[in-house]
């Protein structure tokens, strides 16, 4: 029998990713009593290896692989994928979101006046992706430094941590609004994992969990599941919620090349790069740890550049992939379309280009793998506009209720649909 907690919050937040530490947040400081369950711990960052790893690399939890091979990565741990995010920031992309009524330029205007989102200065743009950029130009390519939501003071040049979480506080992650959250008075209890929702005659009541290895109930008058592309759709397919879990997952793949006159593989990635709407490509810079070099080149058996990191540009390829692909309880799968792989041929296409214009030489490119699931849950499939499900206060607000095929940084986005949702739930609707 699960363990029954006593009722003592308005609010229950399942996820602590950007939308549910955003939304915490916004309820907290509205004097909301907010309780925020999350699956992964809460340590702070240190930017190592093994942690990062602990968070995204272990197989059917952070990690997945498609029967393709291809692999499919999520942060679990407070803060969710923005620990280990490459920070660049895009505004929502508004034409989308107006067709479903949903306005996020008010939100977006508030965001805009708090948080880090401004191009690198200079000095803390790495020498590969100032040759890249230069290259990209020479070619004829809008290639142009990327908003980024980093505190470029707190930044240190030269540094390759961000990915394995900044441990300086220079890069803004989820981890800022949650702490806010918890200072305003929000509980938050980390490695508990929300198995279902509590549904009593068309309306959510509370949440099942499992915590300190006891399975337990608690209730409240509102639950907010923000658990990400992944996890949302499980959690109300678990409830017995029917969901359509199509989903994108913006698939990336790295083409990389070595030059002879540069000694680096230490910087920001994504410092800059070039959208290319109409077609659904997004190129950038992405110079990664060692490590995750070492793992691309392994992967397609090039052993062969195994040292070469120090002197190896590397340019990432992003689609916009069709919906598609199934979520299971334990797995994930998301094969690629016929026009996926069109795309992807297009995009690394132009990063030979721009890899040769730059002097490299040895170009090979990886496998394709992916880290932006969402679409899962979309709005005006299984949320409405204002992201509560057929369930009565029963809310999904996070990367699974992008309502289409997205290719773009998410992470702005989703922060503006959590402010949003917040300035709605701390109206009256909280106590109905
Ligand atoms: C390597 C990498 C690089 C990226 N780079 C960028 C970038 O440059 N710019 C950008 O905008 N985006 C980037 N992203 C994507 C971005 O970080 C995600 O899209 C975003 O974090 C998704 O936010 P979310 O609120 O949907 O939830 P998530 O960040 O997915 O967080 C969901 C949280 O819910 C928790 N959870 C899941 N299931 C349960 C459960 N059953 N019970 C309790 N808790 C649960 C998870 O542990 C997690 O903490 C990147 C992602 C990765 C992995």
């Amino acid at each position: 029998m699960p363990l029954e907690q006593p009722s003592l919050h308005d609010a229950i937040i399942v996820g602590t990713g950007p939308a549910g530490a955003m939304l915490a947040r916004e309820l907290a400081r509205a004097g909301r009593r907010v309780l925020v369950l999350e699956q992964g711990g809460a340590a702070p960052l240190r930017g190592t290896l093994a942690q990062m790893a602990g968070m995204a690399a272990i197989p059917g939890r952070g990690a997945f692989f498609n029967a393709d091979g291809s692999l499919l990565v999520r942060g679990i741990t407070a803060g969710g994928s923005s620990a280990i995010n490459f920070a660049t920031a895009m505004a929502p992309p508004m034409a989308l979101f107006d067709r479903y009524g949903v306005d996020l330029r008010p939100a977006l205007a508030a965001l805009q006046r708090e948080l880090p989102l401004s191009p690198l200065p200079d000095e803390l743009i790495g020498p590969m992706a100032m040759r890249i950029m230069a290259a990209a130009r020479k070619r004829g390519h809008a290639w142009n430094k990327l908003p980024k939501m980093i505190h470029a003071d707190l930044c240190r040049s030269g540094c390759w941590r961000c990915v394995y979480g900044c441990p300086f506080g220079a890069k803004w992650s989820a981890r800022d609004p949650l702490d806010e959250a918890v200072r305003h008075g929000a509980q938050l209890l980390a490695h508990a994992g929300v198995r279902r929702v509590l549904i009593e005659n068309g309306r959510a009541t509370g949440v099942e969990y499992q915590a300190q290895g006891q399975l337990r109930q608690t209730r409240a008058p509102l639950v907010v599941l923000a658990a990400g592309g992944i996890g949302s759709p499980r959690i109300l397919a678990a409830s017995g919620l029917r969901i359509d879990a199509r989903h994108f997952t913006d698939p990336v793949i790295a083409v990389m090349g070595s030059v002879d006159d540069i000694d680096g593989g230490a910087e920001v990635p994504m410092a800059a790069g070039m959208h290319l709407p109409d077609a659904g490509i997004t190129l950038s810079d992405l110079t990664l740890p060692r490590t995750m070099y070492q793992a691309f080149a392994l992967q397609v058996g090039r052993a062969d550049r195994l040292l070469a990191h120090r002197n190896t540009l590397t340019i990432m390829v992003k689609i916009r992939d069709a919906l598609g692909g199934r979520i299971g309880p334990r797995w994930v799968s998301k094969p690629l379309t016929p026009g996926d792989r069109e795309k992807f041929a297009q995009g690394v296409a132009i990063a030979r280009g721009i890899l040769l214009e730059a002097g490299a030489k040895r170009i090979f490119q990886s496998w394709h793998f992916a880290a932006h699931p969402g679409g899962s849950v979309r709005i005006g499939d299984g949320v409405g506009s204002d992201l509560q499900t057929p369930v009565r206060n029963l809310y999904v607000c996070d990367a699974s209720v992008i309502p289409g095929e997205w290719g773009l940084p998410p992470t702005l986005t989703l922060l503006c649909m959590a402010w949003r949702l917040g300035q709605h739930l701390v109206g009256p609707t909280l106590h109905a």
